[in-house]
């Protein structure tokens, strides 16, 4: 029997992921990656003594197998954190998340959150119909004050379109729903009970997130850096990239983001090619700071719902770990999502995103800026709206044909986490043996 030739087009965690479980089933790939490094999203950049991810970038677990994965190839350089996240609303912080915090909030706010969150319950029965936008789920669930004080707002900030354009396919589990008990305890006091899945995250103690990509590079075969594929031909079965070299396979696994392939796909069937122009997503950009003094060592990241402030997340790299700033400094992250419906001032974000943090005190009066960093992420977050799930119907359906298989948080087009880029890379190996 001839051997199956297998490419993975990105060396991201999900191409890594899936290069080294195929490994370990002795099956041989080669992986191309366009930039000089690997890790697409996942990486780090270190200047001046900080270090700096993509964003934040911590590892959460729901799989017994990705945590041991993660802690076999790290050894000793993890750390377990108890989630410290907030929200800044109202010119306070409260934690997070909001629906179950809402002690210290202004009365009116309480009242108006607590009255709604009852009349919600009361038509419970609606809930159980399919089929709501995004936007009527919130209220729905939450009742009116939550949904007018922080998850609209919020996630109108965040996903940069109309939440009613939005389904609720892409949360499961992520959104945590405190029962009316909760609710009525978290307003009555300081809760420190940690809700949703990720109550507990890791990192590396030293080094960024970028060491968990690299602790599956070092270890991956036939690995091509700077290698971006320029064009696709799927009839012959054959990857051009830019440096002028060739590759056949019998099967690619694709992990580059699924719209990319318009332009990389030859002889792309109509149909396929209307339905990758509905895919949506949002943009991210991302400031990162090197501050002088402690900088705010009892969080680890904070929510930003009101408008006033141009971005929607705020986190503190030195309270992942230390060796993220020098000694005696910290830094911070913030970021701002864009679209093509909400479109970015690039020139200005930077001195606005400063003054909101400071306005929020996340930057003391007594605090310089020692050092500014960004990242101006293309895709950011799949945007989940109507069309995305017949699209990527009619796309998938035409690439397995081919024997493409897309992957990744941008190949699959979907809201994954690392850990699923870990985990579809094991399934999509497996699914080779
Ligand atoms: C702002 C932000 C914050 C996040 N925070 C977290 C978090 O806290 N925790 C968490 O678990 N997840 C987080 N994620 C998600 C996480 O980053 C992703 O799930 C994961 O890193 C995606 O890996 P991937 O390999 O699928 O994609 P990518 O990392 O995008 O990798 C794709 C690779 O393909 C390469 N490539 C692209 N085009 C070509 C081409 N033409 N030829 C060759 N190579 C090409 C790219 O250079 C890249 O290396 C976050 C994501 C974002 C955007």
């Amino acid at each position: 029997m001839t051997k199956e030739r297998i490419l993975i087009l990105g060396a991201g965690l999900s191409g890594l992921s899936a290069a080294w479980h195929l490994q370990r089933l002795n099956k041989e790939c080669l992986v191309f990656e366009k930039e000089a490094e690997c890790g697409g999203l996942c990486r780090s950049k270190t200047m001046s003594g900080f270090t700096f991810d993509y964003c934040g970038h911590l590892l959460h677990f729901r799989s017994a197998y990705a945590l041991d994965l993660i802690r076999n190839l790290f050894q000793e350089n993890l750390i377990e954190h108890k989630k410290s996240a907030w929200v800044y609303s109202y010119n306070r912080f409260t934690r997070y998340p909001f629906q179950a915090n809402l002690f210290g909030l202004p009365r009116p706010v309480i009242k108006e959150c607590l009255s709604g969150f009852i009349d919600a319950q009361r038509n419970l029965p609606h809930k159980a119909k399919h089929g709501f936008s995004f936007l009527e789920w919130m209220h729905l669930t939450f009742g009116k004050g939550i949904a007018r004080h922080f998850m609209v707002p919020y996630n109108q900030k965040f996903w940069t379109v109309d939440c009613k354009e939005l389904t609720c396919d892409w949360f499961g589990g992520f959104i945590p729903r405190p029962t009316l008990k909760e609710i009525i305890s978290g307003a009555l006091r300081e809760n420190k009970k940690v809700f949703g899945y990720n109550a507990a995250f890791w990192y590396p103690k030293q080094g960024g997130i970028q060491e968990v990509s690299k602790a599956f590079s070092a270890k991956v075969k036939h690995l091509y850096l700077g290698y971006e594929a320029e064009s696709l031909d799927f009839k012959k079965r054959e990857v051009s990239f830019k440096n002028g070299r060739r590759y056949r396979y019998d099967a690619l696994i694709l992990t580059l983001p699924l719209p990319e392939i318009a332009a990389l796909g030859k002889n792309l069937p109509s149909g396929v090619r209307g339905a990758l122009k509905n895919l949506k997503y949002n943009s991210i950009f991302n400031l990162n700071l090197g501050i002088s003094g402690n900088g705010t060592p009892d969080k680890h990241w904070v929510y930003f719902p009101e408008k006033k402030f141009v971005f929607f997340r705020a986190g503190f790299p030195k309270n992942f770990s230390a060796s993220l700033a020098p000694p005696g400094a910290s830094s911070v992250y913030a970021e701002v999502s864009y679209s093509g419906e909400k479109p970015l001032d690039k020139k200005r974000i930077g001195g606005k995103i400063i003054n909101g943090l400071k306005h929020a005190k996340v930057i003391k009066p007594k605090d310089k800026i020692l050092i500014q960093d960004s990242n101006d992420i293309k895709y950011g977050y799949i945007i989940y709206d109507r069309l995305r799930a017949p699209s990527l119907k009619s796309i998938n359906g035409y690439l397995r044909k081919q024997r493409v298989f897309p992957l990744g948080r941008y190949g699959a087009w979907s809201y994954k986490s690392m850990e699923d880029c870990l985990l579809d890379g094991k399934q999509i190996a497996e699914s080779f043996a």
